[in-house]
């Protein structure tokens, strides 16, 4: 039940990857026959990819995860666009990827917006419109945040970033596979994608740039990725995740399905005494679930559940190394107390609705637990 933080690679992909490590290794930029086989393996995944969020296959650049494809839109956008201004535009509930990467850009002389979010995580688009000053050059904002699941208003903030002639970007990690996505729709110039969040392998990405968009490139080499993202290409990866997207983009319907799983466990959860969901009631992605139990720690939940054979989270597993309470659920008013005691359960297409019946009933036991021990509890 965390499947926010990672996915199993599907056998389908596993099978498709496995040619590309051994009898089929050549590099896509030689010349001869299996080069040739490894250049067209990556063609056809390209295409798959673009077919996924309605884009034109030479708009996808392949990269090596989710958080590369946000620092390239980002540092790429701005270092291109200096003469032009030095502002961007964000949320202060983005994943570290995006986060951390403009307030490195703060320490290079570029000013960054963190814009507020409502109790329910949502972000306005009249702060948006708001905070645009003729000096703004990227407006980036994420599709659905990876904690708590809500979904942004990305269609109105694509309209106002188009009207102004601002690059927009949107870090989709969390969306992709799962909602369906259309660039054109969206309005996006730039978008952010990862494969294993989509049961594909680990450590291969995309950024979607728009025809014409321009970016200066980080890794300077051979010019690969039309120069934009230089280094032999990971064959086997970019090849799974072109599966991937083949799968899930058939897989929608189903993604969508999962609906009635997470709707069954909120409302089971929600049985227990104090606890609460975070995040909107029904703008959020169709997997996850994020809760908050008062006088517990996460922690101890996440441990608890473990023993018990349920892998969760508390807010998010990119930042479970840090002792700081989440900082989308201090966004959305919690306090510290309230943010250390958040729960996430995020779902997937291998669930069941026993695995939800499971959860819901062992949960309580395990918060009762965890109260009686709390010198916090009445
Ligand atoms: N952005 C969001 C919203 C995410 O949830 C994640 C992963 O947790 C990332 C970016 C980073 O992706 P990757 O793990 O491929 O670097």
């Amino acid at each position: 039940m965390d499947h926010s933080a990672t996915t199993a690679v599907d056998p389908e992909v596993t099978e498709a990857m496995l040619p590309y490590f051994s009898e089929r290794f050549g590099n896509p930029s030689s010349l001869y026959t299996i080069g040739r086989q490894s250049r067209r393996a990556i063609e056809e995944a390209r295409q798959k990819v673009a077919d996924l969020i309605g884009a034109k296959k030479e708009e996808i650049i392949f990269t090596g995860s989710g958080t590369e494809s946000d620092n390239l839109a980002i540092k790429g956008t701005v270092y291109k666009n200096r003469k032009k201004g030095d502002h961007i535009i964000t949320s202060s509930i983005e994943h570290h990827a995006v986060l951390n990467t403009c307030k490195y850009l703060e320490t290079q002389g570029f000013r960054v917006t963190y814009l507020p979010v409502n109790k329910d995580g949502l972000v306005n688009p009249d702060d948006v419109e708001n905070a645009i000053t003729p000096q703004t050059i990227l407006i980036s904002i994420m599709h659905a945040n990876n904690e708590i699941g809500t979904i942004q208003p990305i269609e109105e903030i694509g309209k106002l970033a188009k009207e102004k002639d601002i690059p927009f970007h949107t870090d989709a990690v969390q969306t992709g596979g799962k909602l369906p996505i259309n660039v054109d729709a969206i309005g996006v110039d730039l978008l952010s994608i990862s494969a294993h969040k989509m049961y594909g392998p680990k450590g291969v990405g995309v950024l979607y740039m728009r025809k014409g968009v321009r970016i200066e490139p980080l890794i300077h080499g051979g010019g690969h990725e039309r120069g934009i993202r230089s280094s032999t290409e990971n064959v086997p990866g970019i090849v799974g995740f072109g599966k991937a997207a083949e799968l899930a983009k058939k897989r929608l319907p189903e993604e969508a399905g999962v609906v009635k799983l997470r709707d069954s466990l909120i409302r089971g959860v929600l049985e227990i005494d104090d606890s609460y969901l975070n995040g909107h009631p029904t703008k959020r992605l169709p997997n996850n679930a994020n809760f908050r139990f008062s006088y517990i720690e996460g922690e101890s939940m996440v441990l608890n559940l473990d023993m018990r054979g349920v892998a969760a989270s508390t807010g998010s597993a990119c930042s479970s190394t840090s002792l700081e309470p989440s900082h989308v659920l201090l966004a959305i008013g919690l306090r510290p107390e309230e943010a250390h005691g958040s729960l996430r359960l995020t779902l997937g297409l291998d669930n069941t609705q026993e695995d939800v019946d499971y959860v819901v009933s062992i949960l309580p036991e395990i918060v009762n637990k965890l109260r009686m021990m709390s010198p916090l509890a009445r």
